[in-house]
């Protein structure tokens, strides 16, 4: 039994309530998100940020510091590993000037306002000189972290640590290796999936609800311990395991974005509902960096989890020839003489476009390599702000095949840079390439789990995932978590398989 007032207990208790704290900034973005009258917005920034702060100043206070050095003292096992990433965290934190942060958020205030008007209008050079602060700043945070080879490392490895641009850039280029070819045959093909059932028809926003609660409890989502909310991006998010909420968006004339995106954030959910009971209110549930309570190791390794269950199971054949007479009749009319097979095709239909997040499976990932070779040249200053339209178009030309029709469907089309955040585009990518990992590791070492699959029951997979994923929380770093999983670190190899397997199946190609 520790003392109450021993160092370790007194680091633990301030660990408890910065993650208290970070709890109640979730809750108040998740209203903000889903309830909050718009002009509710100023004041509601002004508690976040008071919020936000006070956890900055415990954490990086000469007291705490003492506190933590003393209980490192002679600590071992699982205590040295919880100090550890204590230490590790508040370190780096403590290297981040407060200035800096409040410039950030200060011009992430207006950005916002400038980035959206920029893009109604069309008019990238309205944006252009606070997205130049913005890269700047990035670039003076990046130097206070500290980085070895690239200033791109310190801003990706906030997101997903052990990361870097050179990690990156092979992995594109594997991947590019792949998927290019693979999308030239899908498009020489020319077997356009039809889709209009889906477009056409009139799904009411009731029953699409319905349906996303559905399929969300289906695949494990607790609703005992979360719900479901309607918001313009839908988002996940948690304040602790029994407190994981979700929310969607409904489209009356395209029904798959409500339901693969409440599968999406079930997956999410999950993997938050999923985390050891002991960790909560610990260091294993509480991003130091980017003070954010989250029990993801990391914003890729959550990402492997929302793409899992979206894609990898809700895309799948054998998933709707088990459940898809349970969508039939949610929508009995609408889906009336649509068999299995041109239901799985048209929701797996390929068609390179302009947009990111409309994106299929197969072109997603050339839209986060072009993005994020853009960030790495913005932060070595070898691409400036103004000529970043050209290089955009270019590379959608190269990777797409596209040509861009004006910057409001090209550069201006996500609101990440605006909000500071640059580093984490990559994350998705690298969730589409482990998420095959952690399917193929659960399908070796449970023999159960395909088959079960084969039947539309997720069950086996889900307890895989809970062992050797959920429960841990962020105690292991990602690739200690892959790597104890699955015995590899981040490959391209197994999610290159993946998507040959897929397509030249559903284009006969
Ligand atoms: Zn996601």
């Amino acid at each position: 039994m520790t003392n109450a007032n021993s160092p370790l207990a007194l680091v633990r208790s301030t660990i408890a309530e910065a993650n208290d704290l970070l709890c109640s900034v979730n809750l108040l973005t998740w209203d903000a998100r889903t309830q909050m009258p718009k002009a509710g917005a100023e004041a509601r920034g002004k508690m976040l940020a008071t919020l936000t702060r006070i956890v900055r100043h415990q954490l990086t206070s000469d007291e705490f510091a003492e506190r933590l050095a003393r209980a490192e003292e002679g600590a071992v096992g699982e205590v040295a590993a919880e100090l550890a990433q204590i230490r590790e965290g508040t370190d780096v934190l403590r290297r981040i000037p407060a200035r800096l942060l409040s410039d950030i958020a200060e011009l992430k205030a207006r950005a916002g306002e400038t980035w959206q008007a920029a893009r109604r209008n069309n008019d990238f050079g309205s944006f252009a000189p606070d997205l130049e602060r913005m890269v700047g700043l990035n670039r003076e945070l990046a130097a206070a972290i500290g980085f070895d080879e690239h200033p791109y490392d310190a801003l990706v490895g906030s997101y997903e640590p052990g990361m870097t641009s050179a990690r990156l850039a092979t992995l594109f280029e594997e991947l590019r290796g792949g998927i290019l070819p693979l999308l030239a045959a899908v498009k020489e093909r020319g077997a356009e999936p039809d889709t209009s059932f889906l477009s056409q028809r009139d799904y009411p926003i009731t029953s699409q609800l319905k349906a996303a609660e559905q399929f969300a409890s289906l695949v494990g989502y607790d609703l005992e311990r979360g719900r479901i909310d309607r918001s313009v991006h839908p988002f996940e998010i948690s304040f602790t395991r029994d407190d994981v909420r979700i929310t969607t968006r409904f489209n009356p004339n395209w029904m798959p974005m409500s339901l693969f995106g409440a599968l999406h954030e079930a997956g999410h959910a999950l993997y938050e509902q999923g985390v050891k009971p002991d960790y909560a209110r610990t260091v294993f549930t509480t991003d130091l960096v980017g003070l954010y309570a989250v029990a993801g190791t990391s914003y890729g390794t959550h990402e492997s989890q929302s793409r899992l269950w979206e894609n990898l199971v809700g895309r799948d054949a054998s998933f709707w020839r088990a459940h898809y007479s349970a969508l039939q009749a949610i929508y009995p009319a609408q889906l009336e003489g649509i068999g299995i097979d041109k239901f799985v095709r048209a929701v797996n239909a390929v068609r390179p476009g302009f947009i990111r997040v409309e994106a299929d499976e197969l072109t997603y990932n050339l839209h986060i390599m072009l993005r994020v070779e853009l960030e790495m040249a913005l932060m070595d200053g070898s691409l400036a702000v103004t000529d970043i339209p050209e290089a955009w178009n270019e590379k959608t030309r190269e990777y797409l095949g596209l040509e861009v029709p004006s910057n409001a469907d090209g550069c201006l089309q996500d609101i990440h840079w605006s909000t500071g955040l640059i580093g984490a585009f990559s994350t998705y990518t690298i969730g589409n390439v482990m998420s095959v990992q952690w399917l193929e590791a659960a399908k070796r070492q449970d023999p159960n789990v395909a088959p079960a699959l084969e039947r539309g029951d997720v069950a086996p997979l889900r307890t895989w995932l809970q062992e050797n994923v959920y429960q841990h929380g962020r105690r292991y770093s990602p690739d200690e978590l892959l790597v104890r999983a699955t015995g590899q670190s981040l490959t391209a190899a197994p999610y290159l398989d993946y998507l040959a397997r897929k397509y030249r199946e559903l284009y006969a190609i």
